[in-house]
């Protein structure tokens, strides 16, 4: 999938507004500075380093989510990942300590999810090309002819040679449904060994929030407006040291004759999923297992989703639907403020 410059304009500015947005929100206390790049592709990812921010940790970690990148993108030929798909059904390939972490979280949601999270996901994302200049409705045909490529148990991770398989020709992995929250954590670990306390990390869609507020009042963090415009929220979290993450339906998609079709596939039907969800954020400690976690609920839905949820400790979640209704786990301290949504409990 490769942006045309037109997309990556859009782009900027659409994920620019959510960032102003939790920007705004959170930062009562004014920051030290804060620096804003494209990376994954063109995702637009800011940086807030309150206190002690020095250019020499932003450089370094901006270079750690782009070494994250060539190793995880496959828009990148010479990525991990690119190597494993290329040599699908052919023979193991010997990856990075960053990629083999990853994937083998990402087997846990798979397996976790009972295949709702399927890194596996590779040939329908490319067939659908969801937000690419070649999106478009495949054929039942087309979908019927990949689907039994879509397996996660298919995938052979060997620790020892740290060797990943794909046992199928054909078969590719797709990370972009964990790797940012792996970054965002990678990103925090850098500025914890700076000695700097107080920091946002926004990787669109992925927030991790490090250290209190220097007046100990709780940060506030916008939940984007599903139906609304990029940028517009619908509510507001209040919240400790915490990482945000949400999937939705409005981040990547395209519309045909009246139906809206984005980016999160159902594994097994090879459809974007359509469950009555608008989208699910996920309130954790952990950014990878949050990111995991939001697009695994997402394809599960609400009823599987919850059950999943509630069985994890210090885990929450925010479930907007299509009828505006709004349901919460019970450990979420959030607000609505735009009085088209409703809270149910
Ligand atoms: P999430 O819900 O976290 O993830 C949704 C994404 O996961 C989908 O876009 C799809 O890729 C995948 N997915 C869909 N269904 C499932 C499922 N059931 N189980 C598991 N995964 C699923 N975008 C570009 O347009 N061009 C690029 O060159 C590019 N490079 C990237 C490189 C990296 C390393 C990463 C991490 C992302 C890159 N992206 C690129 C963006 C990527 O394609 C996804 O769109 C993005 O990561 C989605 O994140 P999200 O938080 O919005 O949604
Ligand atoms: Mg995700």
């Amino acid at each position: 999938m490769v942006f045309s410059i037109h997309k990556i304009t859009h782009i900027f500015s659409r994920y620019l507004l959510i960032h102003s947005i939790l920007f705004s929100l959170a930062a009562c206390n004014s920051p030290e500075s804060s620096h804003t790049e494209l990376v994954f592709g063109g995702v637009v990812c800011t940086i807030t380093l309150f206190e002690q921010g020095k250019d020499s940790v932003y450089r370094d970690i901006f270079s750690r989510l782009r070494e994250i990148e060539n190793l995880m993108s496959v828009n990148i030929p010479s990525s991990d990942v690119s190597r494993i798909n290329a040599a699908a059904g052919v023979e193991p390939v010997q990856v990075h300590d960053d990629v083999l972490k990853v994937i083998e979280r990402a087997l846990y949601y798979a397996q976790l999810s009972g295949g709702a999270f399927d890194l596996s996901i590779g040939p329908l994302v490319s067939l659908w090309g969801i937000d690419s200049d070649n999106e478009r409705v495949p054929s039942q045909t087309e979908i019927d002819k990949v689907l039994p490529l879509i397996n996660w148990r298919n995938i052979e991770l060997e620790p020892q040679t740290k060797s990943i398989y794909l046992k199928n020709k054909g078969m590719s992995l797709d990370l972009g449904a964990i790797t940012k929250g792996y970054a965002a954590d990678e990103a925090a670990v850098i500025i914890k060994k700076a000695n700097i306390d107080r920091a946002i990390i926004d990787l669109s869609g992925n927030i991790l929030i490090l250290g209190e507020k220097k007046d100990k009042s709780l940060w506030k963090v916008g939940v984007q407006d599903p139906g609304g415009n990029r940028g517009s929220y619908m509510g507001i979290l209040q919240t400790t040291e915490i990482t945000v993450v949400t999937s939705g339906v409005y981040e990547r998609f395209f519309e045909e004759d009246g139906t809206r079709y984005h980016h999160i596939f159902s594994p097994s039907g090879g459809f974007p999923v359509n469950n009555g969800l608008l989208s699910v954020t996920i309130i954790a400690h952990n950014s990878m297992n949050a990111d995991a976690l939001s697009t695994a609920i997402f394809v599960l839905g609400y009823e599987k989703g919850i059950s999943l949820i509630e069985s994890l400790p210090e885990t929450e979640a925010i479930f907007i639907f299509e009828d505006y209704s709004v349901r919460k786990t019970t450990g979420v301290n959030f607000t609505i403020t735009d009085n088209s949504y409703r809270l149910i409990d």
